[in-house]
């Protein structure tokens, strides 16, 4: 006789269950049991508790030269408007108002959107108006990059702190100071590149901005107006009789079942003709 003992399963001993390091292949940095935060949360939390540039990896001695300063934002400025500036005042006063100009422009055509087709601009379309609006917030384009700089390295702040008082994200504030860090670095070992395009003089800088001005609205196109030929005769007084028109062709005022005015080919003999010249006529 054999006796069958049924037992219930022991119950888990409290913290042998738990593997600390099962989520280590996902992020290696905490668990939500010590944290009591998910780690899907965790995922898109933002854990950067030092400061933004000073001490861990860059070295930004060079942001506490001011003619270095200026030089590397000259550059930044170049790079981002595909424009070379130079380091002077008069230079960077043109460049944020080159970069305010495209933003404008920008704007403009988000608007026309919306007005035309009742839309909102997509993701993409916000993320594209973003800078400008960031460099509006901070009063220019060379403002918000000295307002990042200033902060982080003569004031010490984290790229938190520079984020709210730049109404940026911090992303944004450290990726500007490694960009800029790295042009520091370029333009120390005389590698730099910058556009090939310049703007020399004020006629240049007005000519430059003006590609990017609103152009003044165009002429309302011509409606065309339906002349009635009641007769049928050509009105090239040739004494044919016109044919009916078979199609409508509102943008060339022809109605479907009125005579045509002119025999096909009869036009030219009373209108001169319009638009491009032949290639013929120009040679003649
Ligand atoms: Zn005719």
């Amino acid at each position: 006789m054999t006796v069958i003992q049924v037992l219930p399963p022991a119950p888990p001993r409290r913290g042998v269950s738990f593997d600390r390091w099962q989520f280590a292949g996902r992020t290696a940095r905490a668990s939500s049991a010590r944290s009591g935060i998910s780690h899907a949360d965790f995922a898109s939390m933002h854990v950067h508790r030092h400061s933004a540039g000073a001490p861990h990896r860059n070295d930004y001695s060079w942001a506490h030269n001011d003619a270095t300063v200026r030089e590397v934002l000259a550059a930044m400025l170049s790079k981002s408007l595909y424009v070379r500036i130079q380091p002077t005042l008069e230079d960077i006063r043109f460049a944020d108002k080159l970069f305010e100009t495209k933003g404008q422009r920008l704007f403009e055509r988000f608007h026309k959107y919306w007005l035309r087709h009742r839309v909102v601009p997509s993701w993409y379309g916000v993320e594209s108006m973003r800078p400008y609006d960031q460099a509006k917030l901070a009063g220019g384009l060379s403002k918000f990059f000295l307002g990042i700089l200033y902060r982080t390295t003569r004031l010490k702040l984290e790229s938190v702190t520079v984020a709210e008082a730049m109404q940026c994200t911090p992303q944004v504030v450290r990726r500007v100071l490694d960009k800029m860090h790295h042009v520091a670095k370029d333009l120390a070992a005389g590698t730099c590149r910058f556009p090939k395009r310049t703007v020399a003089d004020e006629t240049a800088k007005q000519e430059h901005l003006a590609k990017y001005l609103p152009k003044p609205p165009k002429k309302p196109m011509k409606q065309p107006v339906f002349v009635p030929n009641p007769t049928g005769l050509c009105m090239c007084n040739c004494g044919q009789m016109t044919e009916r028109i078979k199609q409508n062709e509102k943008w060339k005022g022809r109605i479907k079942g009125e005579f045509s005015m002119f025999c096909p080919g009869h036009v030219s003999r009373v209108k001169k003709p319009t638009g491009r010249p032949k290639k013929a006529a120009v040679a003649a």
